[in-house]
């Protein structure tokens, strides 16, 4: 049994849409979901705010890499183009942690690292994170910090920059 949180987000199209996409694709495996904020875009390009959310899922079979294919396969299916690097996207799926039974699987491949290497800077996986699960930790540089920690540690002008809304995904 493999469980995950995955940080989902889109600022581009019908975004609410793009993120129940992954709410509704991963259906049954689907425990929790967070509420969804709005984050203005990171990265120096010019372009519109996102949506961005957490979904807490686990599956009986599939491992990691495969939750990262499953993913990428919801990110085809929301049509993602990637032309510009940090650019717009209709949709971002981020494998946050992967556990493996009790066990927080580490990775340091490029094309699975975990957990997620940037998630303990980025208030906008942390907020919602920490808005669906209290008690989460995550490991940074090898320690096990609690979520509510790691985001007392980011500045307050980027966390106020993670705005709540009443939209809401459905399970
Ligand atoms: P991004 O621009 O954030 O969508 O980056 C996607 C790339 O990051 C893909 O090539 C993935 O293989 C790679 N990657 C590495 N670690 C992760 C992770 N924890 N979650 C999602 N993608 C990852």
């Amino acid at each position: 049994m493999t469980a995950v949180v995955l940080s989902i987000g889109s600022n581009l199209g019908d975004r609410l849409a793009h993120l129940q996409s992954v709410v509704d694709g991963l259906g049954d495996a689907v425990r929790a979901v967070s509420p969804v904020y709005e984050t203005d875009a990171w990265g120096g390009v010019e372009q519109g705010p996102f949506l961005n959310a957490v979904v807490l899922a686990d599956d009986p079979v599939l491992d990691c890499r495969g939750w990262l294919d499953r993913g990428q396969e919801l990110e085809r299916a929301a049509e993602r183009v990637r032309e510009v690097h940090w650019g717009p996207r209709t949709l971002d799926v981020d494998i946050v942690t992967c556990h493996d039974g009790a066990d927080e699987v580490r990775s340091s491949d490029e094309t699975l690292t975990l957990p997620h290497p940037l998630a303990h800077q980025r208030a906008f996986v942390l907020i919602p994170w920490l808005a669906t699960d209290p008690a989460a930790s995550l490991t940074v540089a090898g320690t096990r910090r609690p979520i509510a920690e790691l985001l007392d540690g980011i500045d307050a002008s980027e966390r106020a920059g993670v705005r709540a809304t009443d939209l809401v995904l459905t399970i």
